[in-house]
């Protein structure tokens, strides 16, 4: 039977304005499982109004310390309630069990060590450049933040949003994607019993791309942040600048894992597979390039595809299951597209290619394509999916050049076994992170953002709640006499 939940709104469960709802599609048993409101226009409105309100409300009142104790408590909870929590993620998104109890268990330490910058936030006081003056600076929460969320880790990444946020003392809207609205309602219900007061966390759901245009597009929104495609990201963007409302993209990537020839190889095609074929390749930072040295391409090819042929399809919430399905049929449709276009495009199957024909429903195999082109689309468009392109090169400056010719720059790994050479590669790749001899490794005091089309700004760590921040400088005037009032200084 499909669960009807309400929005979230000033505290309260609302129905959208117009009375419209949408069905949450569970991707593994293609069937409605769960409905939300349609809100359009009216119900940002009053989202987002809510959310301003709060800010003079009791929440604006409240020192750092009391965040932080919200903060905690939250953390809390959240651990409580995490295998519930996976479970419904894995149901809204096809996502496997086994990956989102993990980030259910994390998820906390945002929440905790977020708290424990709630009440560190300092300004500085500054020696004036002339005498009888004193100047010093506060930090201030930017206000209202609007958060725009993808399907891929629903609420991880709202969390990499929200724990700063509320460690600032802004007050928050969130639209979850049409395709997972589910959890982000449920995590209101920690949100209340945690404390926080009514509006500091409000929710929106709709359909299709309105609801969250609206929410781009507000006026009275002082920031902006957006995880998604790169195309939405950009018209994220444009909106946001129409009112010059702050904002941070976290964006597509296609990450280039760059593997040499004096690399551990059965370490590389173990961080290649978690790199590609974990989370179906549902994520942001999938390494999806395989840049390796001709010398050692045939071996590390043969290990990646012995060990993709064992992956384990199936149903996500069983806890066996290596590989769940597509997260919903666009997504389906766009990865069974890019393959056949590879194909044409000349690339080698050497293992998968395709929908799985046993499965069936929105199921692609592991896939692994050699003798593909640089310039090819699978080369050089995310596809979002288990799709790993094989390119070799020669020396380590043309592992560089291919390696930064992708107009992404979200993440790399480097894998040696040569101490400078993994340095040497990690400060010379186009890419908020680099991992070396390692892959899909992120933590809560470690920031994590793009280049290039990839995004702008940084999620995570100490720079992260500085982006929800807005910096005052406050000048006191300290002999007390009249001044010239037509100099400057
Ligand atoms: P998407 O861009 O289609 O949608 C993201 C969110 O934006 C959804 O909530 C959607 O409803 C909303 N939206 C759609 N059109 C909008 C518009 N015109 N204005 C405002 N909001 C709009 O992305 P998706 O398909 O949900 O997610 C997959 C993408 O997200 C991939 O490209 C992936 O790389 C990216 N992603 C990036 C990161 C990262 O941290 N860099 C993490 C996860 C996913």
């Amino acid at each position: 039977m499909s669960t009807q939940y309400r929005m979230v709104i000033g505290g309260a469960r609302v129905e959208a304005r117009s009375g419209a709802r949408f069905d949450s599609i569970d991707p593994y048993a293609q069937a409605a499982w769960a409905s939300a409101p349609d809100g359009d226009a009216a119900d940002v409105d009053a989202a987002v109004a809510a959310a301003r309100a709060a800010l003079s409300g009791p929440w604006g009142e409240l020192t750092g310390f009391g965040r932080a104790a919200l903060l905690r408590r939250l953390g809390d909870l959240v651990a409580r309630d995490a295998e519930r929590l996976a479970l419904l993620e894995t149901r809204d998104s096809g996502k496997l069990l086994r990956e989102m109890a993990g980030q259910l268990a994390y998820i906390p330490q945002w929440f905790y060590y977020y708290s424990g910058l709630a009440d560190k936030l300092e300004g500085s006081s500054i020696p004036s450049d002339k005498p009888n003056f004193f100047a010093y600076t506060r930090r201030e929460p930017v206000g209202v933040v609007a958060a725009i969320v993808p399907w891929n880790s629903p609420l991880l990444l709202l969390t990499w949003k929200l724990a700063p946020a509320l460690a600032a003392g802004c007050t928050f809207v969130v639209k979850p994607s049409d395709h997972t609205p589910v959890t982000a309602l449920e995590f209101a219900s920690l949100i209340e019993e945690a404390g926080f007061p009514p509006g500091v966390f409000n929710v929106v759901t709709g359909a299709g791309p309105a609801t969250g245009k609206a929410l781009a597009a507000h006026p009275d929104v002082d920031k902006v942040a957006f995880t998604g495609s790169t195309a939405t990201g950009i018209s994220v963007a444009h909106a946001a600048a129409d009112n010059l409302s702050r904002v941070t993209l976290e964006l597509g990537g296609k990450s280039a894992q760059v593997v040499f020839p004096d690399a551990d190889l059965d370490a590389a095609a173990n961080g290649v597979i978690a790199g590609v074929f974990a989370a179906s390749g549902q994520t942001c930072m999938a390494g999806a390039r395989l840049l390796v040295h001709r010398s050692v391409h045939d071996e590390l090819v043969a290990k990646i595809v012995t060990r993709a042929e064992k992956i384990v399809l199936g149903d996500p919430a069983d806890p066996a299951t290596e590989m769940g399905p597509m997260a919903n049929e666009p997504q389906f449709r766009k990865v069974r597209g890019m393959l056949e276009t590879a194909r044409a495009e000349g690339a080698t199957v050497a293992s998968g290619g395709g929908p799985d024909a046993g499965l069936g429903g929105f199921f692609i195999q592991p896939t692994v394509l050699t003798g593909v082109a640089a310039t090819s689309e699978v080369v050089c468009e995310e596809v979002f999916g288990p799709v790993l392109a094989v390119l070799p090169f020669d020396t380590e400056e043309e592992a560089l050049a291919l390696a930064n010719s992708s107009r992404y720059g979200l993440a790399a790994s480097v894998w040696t076994k040569d101490i400078h050479r993994g340095h040497r590669v990690a400060h010379r790749l186009r890419a908020g992170t680099v991992w070396i001899n390692a892959y899909r490794t992120v933590g809560p005091n470690v920031p994590f953002g793009g280049v290039k089309f990839s995004g702008i700004g940084r999620e995570n760590g100490i720079e992260a709640v500085h982006e929800y921040t807005e910096t005052k400088s406050v000048w006191v005037e300290l002999s007390g006499d009249t001044r010239d009032p037509f100099t400057l200084g």
